[in-house]
């Protein structure tokens, strides 16, 4: 879960539930990404970016312009990295 930089207070964040060790206990909790470090961390995240973006869709309060920018965003971001596609 590598997001070396601080999220902006308002901006759009992606929240993903990642394990965390302490000590010798594993433990599940919630973790902020900017949308673009999201798609750069899928494999910390599990998943494609394809059921990234459908989880998106099905749990974000955003309205839906919002969203498709937040989405474009994650798209790009996963071209350039290559993240794996569901199709
Ligand atoms: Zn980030």
């Amino acid at each position: 879960m590598l997001c070396e930089q601080p999220i902006d207070k308002g901006a759009f964040r992606i929240a993903v539930e990642r394990e965390l060790e302490v000590g010798s206990n594993v433990t599940r909790g919630a973790g902020y990404l900017h949308p673009r470090c999201a798609a750069a961390n899928l494999e910390n995240i599990g998943g494609t970016i394809d059921e990234l973006i459908e989880a998106l869709r099905a749990n974000s309060k955003l309205d839906e312009a919002e969203l498709d920018g937040v989405i474009a965003d994650i798209e790009e971001a996963g071209d350039e990295t290559g993240a794996a596609r569901a199709n």
